[in-house]
């Protein structure tokens, strides 16, 4: 597959597999197969155990961003939740944290990911030269555990001349895990795959396919699907809301070394982990890193004491993360009844926002 991932590159597409649709009528229609579209689904069938889903899939389950993403199941790093309370004062940006914290606990709560491959609990680590330190212990104050370290005592890696502050909570999975735990609790889900949609609309509407029409109550544009957001004048207005930012990301070779925990480099705009295994993963947004992202992790990083080891690109990839203009996700109604949702825009942070998010939907349908 092109611009195949790590992780896809542990599965085959017949690992995710929902049955294959067979009605005319769907109670719920859902575009797009990631993480946006199975958590609806997922909750779609909690709440109404009796009604029937359809999932249409362009390429595969997981074959866009969430079987491409760097796996932080992450509320976002310190210097996260300072952009949000500049950007929309304390409160809110406490809310949100609250929000993705909640996310966490719920993906937590309702799979079992300890036993999945590669689910690790070890925080984690921005570093930054400066920090907000009145931001921090109000962050305390508010429930949220940062730490300030003063010194990298528990890591191989060369981060003097930075500030560091964990966050004990943090945790990162196999995306594609998550993906597959979500497909298996499904039972009154079918899929569509390749299915070039048509969406025909009037107060009720019907998506038509090469061969036939299909029918439902409500319809949810669940992540990307941008053909179809971008071809039908009744979601044109979307493109203006919506910026597509490429991601990149590598794996390496397992290492002798152990990194503990995730890295968040805020002053480049980076983040890297290790795998259970010690691969390491380096990501870092494409227009802004400079050089290879390998080469920027070991000049900036690596102590000379690690460098007796060869570090080995395995596989290297590149995402697309759909961004709105204030970097929260756009969940909105898009006809005058409650049938047409869009769901997506969850940018960097789609496994700490997604699940909860999809629940929050559900609830309103
Ligand atoms: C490189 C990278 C690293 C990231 N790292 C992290 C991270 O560490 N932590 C984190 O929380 N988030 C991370 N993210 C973000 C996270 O992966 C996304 O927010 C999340 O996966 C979005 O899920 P989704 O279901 O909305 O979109 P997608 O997973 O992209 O799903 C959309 C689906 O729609 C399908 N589709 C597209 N067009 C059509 C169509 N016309 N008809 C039918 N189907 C269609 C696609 O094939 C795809 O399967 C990262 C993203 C990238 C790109």
């Amino acid at each position: 597959m092109a611009n195949e991932s790590y992780w896809q590159s542990l599965y085959s597409k017949s690992e995710f597999e929902l049955p294959a649709a067979s009605k005319n009528h769907y109670d719920l229609i859902i575009m797009g197969g990631g993480l946006s579209g199975l958590s609806l689904a997922y909750w779609y069938e909690k709440k109404f155990s009796d009604q029937k889903v359809l999932v249409v899939e362009k390429k595969a389950i997981g074959s866009g961003a969430s079987g491409q993403n760097a796996g932080f199941l992450t509320k976002g790093s310190f210097q996260y939740l300072h952009k949000l309370y500049k950007l929309f004062g304390l409160e809110k940006a406490f809310e949100i944290f609250r929000f993705a914290q909640q996310n966490i606990e719920l993906i937590t709560g309702e799979f079992d990911l300890k036993k999945t491959r590669d689910f690790q609990e070890q925080g984690s680590y921005t570093i930054s030269s400066q920090f907000d330190s009145e931001l921090l212990v109000i962050a305390k104050d508010h429930g949220f555990n940062f730490k300030l370290l003063d010194e990298p005592v528990f890591n191989p890696l060369g981060l003097k001349g930075k500030k560091i502050i964990l966050d004990p909570s943090e945790k990162s999975i196999n995306p594609l895990e998550l993906c597959r735990s979500l497909v298996e609790s499904l039972e009154n889900t079918e899929i569509l795959y390749d299915a070039i949609v048509e969406i025909t609309e009037d107060p009720t509407f019907s998506l038509v396919t090469g061969n036939q029409t299909l029918t439902c109550n409500h319809l949810i544009l669940g992540g990307f699907a941008p053909e179809i957001i971008f071809s039908s004048e009744t979601w044109y207005q979307c493109k203006e809301e919506l910026e597509f930012v490429k991601n990149e990301v590598l794996v390496t070779q397992p290492l002798k070394t152990k990194i503990l925990g995730n890295y968040y480099d805020s002053d480049a705009l980076g983040y890297f982990r290790q795998t259970a295994d010690q691969r390491l993963i380096v990501g870092g947004y494409r227009q802004t890193t400079g050089g290879t992202l390998l080469e920027k992790f070991l000049n900036s990083f690596w102590t000379p004491s690690c460098m007796e080891e060869r570090v080995e690109v395995s596989k290297e990839w590149v995402g697309q993360l759909v961004m709105s203009k204030d970097g929260l996700p756009i969940i909105k109604k898009l006809s005058k009844n409650n049938s047409i949702h869009l769901f997506t825009g969850f940018s960097g942070h789609g496994l700490g926002m997604i699940f909860h998010s999809a629940k929050e939907l559900v609830s309103h349908l």
